[in-house]
């Protein structure tokens, strides 16, 4: 696990090199975005205590394998002091409800934790909108910061090397794309976050980009000749 302060409000937590998952800062603890794959609950337990916090609440982007792995595991180490918030239509897809035609792009493990919430656009978490951005998943929501327009966007970008969407094959993290359900989608799903200016792009894969305009622009432009 390495951890990389992002700003006041917003710690970076990284486990194998792949996968990230974030800590909130907000008046009565931490919110923690997504929880890596499995066996990781120790983990933001300590980090969040660390920095001088519980983890009170836990929000998804979306449902896939890499994002919800240790989210029973935590779930089950803090019990009714932490809130659940997993996005409308990947909620349904983990409790077994048919939302697609076909097999649903990417991995769905078994998950026992039930939502408390089923998250929409404009739902506040804490300090965090959310903005639907669908297109890797049914139901992916990214999440920006009211307080200093961060924005957490899942895996609708990728930033290894440089910002991709995860619309287009990047051979540098190809599997984003492998797992995307809808690429059409997903990159209108990256127009729209762009949109929200963002002061800084916090994504499932690879490190943080500050004032992340161009990078978007550039990764926008690269995914819409691929598509064309
Ligand atoms: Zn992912």
């Amino acid at each position: 696990m390495s951890i990389t302060q992002i700003n006041q409000n917003l710690i970076q937590v990284n486990r194998w090199r792949f996968v990230n998952a974030f800590l909130v800062r907000e008046d009565d603890g931490f919110t923690l975005v997504d929880t890596t794959v499995r066996g990781g609950a120790d983990e933001f337990v300590a980090a969040a205590r660390g920095a001088g916090g519980e983890i009170k609440r836990i929000a998804l982007t979306h449902g896939h394998g890499d994002h919800v792995g240790s989210l029973d595991a935590l779930k089950e180490r803090l019990g009714g002091s932490v809130e659940v918030l997993i996005p409308e239509l990947d909620a349904r897809i983990l409790d077994g409800e048919k939302v697609v035609e076909g097999k649903p792009s990417g991995s769905w493990p078994t998950v026992k934790t039930k939502p408390d919430v089923r998250l929409k656009e404009g739902d506040r978490v804490g300090s965090l909108e959310v903005v639907s951005s669908p297109g890797h998943t049914p139901g992916h929501v990214a999440f920006l910061d009211t307080r200093d327009r961060t924005l957490i966007a899942g895996d609708v970008f990728t930033s290894y090397g440089h910002v991709a969407v995860t619309s287009h094959f990047y051979l540098r993290f190809p599997f984003a794309t492998m797992a995307t359900q809808d690429r059409g989608a997903d990159l209108e799903s990256a127009r729209k976050l762009r949109g929200l200016d963002p002061s800084a792009l916090l994504v499932g894969h690879g490190p943080a980009t500050r004032d992340p305009g161009a990078a978007m622009d550039a990764a926008i432009a690269a995914a819409q000749r691929a598509a064309s």
